[in-house]
């Protein structure tokens, strides 16, 4: 195991825009504030998503999108840095009546979105990780 042992800085509440991504706003916000490293939650409503899994034995993601309006049940992840740009790392739990839907985050369209985003002072880099086919953290 390997750890990285960070405090915490700024702390932000986020009310993303209507009617666009959520990631594309969060990649904004990351940049306007200079933050390189950071973990964030939140709770809303999607008008669509892309959402996916990461299939282990063919190295890659499976996506899938989801064209109805859904409550965001839970988002959570992660900020470091990717070829030296700030880079998220989400995962969400969207539902409709019955269904649920739960993935890996590659974008969805903001109904309304409240992030929780708190700073963490520190560098984290990912760099590609032969056994996995994933960026790591290094
Ligand atoms: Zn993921």
């Amino acid at each position: 195991m390997k750890f990285f042992e960070l405090k915490n800085g700024r702390t932000f509440l986020l009310k993303l825009e209507y009617g666009r991504g959520i990631i594309e706003q969060l990649v904004e916000f990351l940049f306007a504030k200079k933050i390189e490293t950071a973990y964030l939650s939140g709770i809303g409503a999607v008008k669509m998503a892309e959402i996916g899994y990461y299939d282990q034995e063919r190295k890659e993601y499976v996506k899938r999108k989801i064209e109805e309006p859904m409550e965001l049940l839970s988002l959570t992840g992660n900020v470091s840095l990717r070829d030296g740009k700030p880079f998220c790392h989400v995962h969400v739990v969207l539902g409709k009546d019955s269904m649920i839907y739960a993935g890996h985050l590659f974008d969805a369209e903001v109904f309304a979105c409240e992030i929780y985003l708190v700073e963490l002072e520190g560098k984290v880099s990912r760099s590609y990780d032969e056994q996995t086919g994933l960026y790591l953290w290094t």
